[in-house]
């Protein structure tokens, strides 16, 4: 990674992954994709590899991540979706044309209409957020636990318990505040 910029979280779920690239949300928020150029890496990491991006773009990027954070955050606590944040996932999920490719070995790529074309993996990442939102795969949308950051995540464990967006920072960071703070809590709760 490179130097001077805060590590990516890595998650399984586009969407998701991609609202955690601005953590902290209710703390000191830390931004994971502050320049045109941490897109472009986030992108390539995530299969979406862009060769070029602009401030414009990374100003579309972010205006969809908080619009899926904001529809995400309602879903999870069942709440009405934002108009305005509906509205925004909708328009990405349109101005992009993206192809779902089947390889020879079974995988899902993502083409791009081309490689300069931020818009077209926007609109992978929206579809995504849609997905979710709609209920249509195998999981329940939460919040995580922490307070400083109450993250959305797509809680994908069989008892649908989980409670923090990441195990190695909130959940680690919790558990240890909480296992000074009171020894009865059950540390197995974690997961
Ligand atoms: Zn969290």
């Amino acid at each position: 990674m490179r130097a001077g910029f805060p590590d990516f979280r890595l998650g399984k779920v586009l969407a998701t992954s991609f609202t955690g690239t601005l953590s902290e949300r209710h703390g000191e928020a830390v931004e994971r994709i502050p320049t045109p150029q941490r897109l472009i890496d986030w992108l390539a990491v995530n299969g979406l590899a862009v060769d070029s991006c602009t401030t414009a773009q990374l100003d579309l990027a972010r205006e969809l991540r908080e619009s899926i954070h904001a529809a995400a955050t309602a879903a999870a606590i069942q709440g009405a979706l934002p108009a305005s944040a509906v509205h925004v996932i909708n328009d990405r999920s349109a101005q992009g044309r993206a192809a779902a490719i089947l390889t020879s070995e079974g995988q899902r790529r993502w083409r791009l209409s081309s490689a300069s074309c931020v818009e077209d993996a926007l609109s992978v990442i929206a579809a995504d957020a849609i997905s979710l939102i709609a209920g249509e795969r195998d999981g329940k949308l939460a919040l995580c636990a922490s307070p400083t950051c109450q993250a959305a995540f797509f809680d994908t464990s069989q008892s649908r318990t989980r409670k923090w967006c990441d195990m190695n920072t909130c959940g680690n960071r919790q558990k240890k505040a909480r296992f000074h703070a009171n020894q009865r809590k059950n540390p197995r709760s974690a997961e």
